[in-house]
């Protein structure tokens, strides 16, 4: 009896996936054979990740029609996060910055919140749209 499948059926089968990813899944599969996870519990983990990461997408997908209008221009702002902790480089601390998108305009606001809570200050966002 053979025991594997011949080089170019595997080639055709797995044609979807790089080499780099079957290396990878190799790889997976030999650590939660090791750990003794399942394929149940990793989709589990991955739906799990999933529904965690569409919600922190969800309070990071800004209301349009709620967003400020630049005090300058009248265009619609943007906010971007700060990254940088506060320190030498970033001296009040500021952790989100209002912009304008007018590529002629210079219009900045710094905030002491977060994108996600200066997000939530506007307000819900409108369903059905
Ligand atoms: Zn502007």
């Amino acid at each position: 009896m053979e025991l594997y499948m011949n080089k170019e059926k595997i080639e055709k089968k797995l044609a979807a996936f790089s080499f780099g990813q079957i290396q990878d899944f190799m790889t997976l599969h030999n650590v939660m054979h090791k750990n003794n996870i399942s394929m149940a519990d990793l989709e589990g983990y991955i739906n799990g990740e999933k529904a965690r990461l569409s919600k922190e997408l969800e309070a990071f997908s800004p209301p349009m029609e709620k967003m400020p209008k630049c005090p300058k221009c009248g265009n619609k702002l943007a906010i971007r996060p700060i990254n940088l902790p506060k320190g030498p480089r970033n001296r009040q601390g500021w952790k989100s910055l209002w912009h304008c998108p007018a590529g002629d305009c210079v219009y900045e606001r710094y905030c002491h919140m977060t994108v996600a809570e200066e997000i939530k200050k506007l307000g819900p966002k409108k369903r059905g749209i």
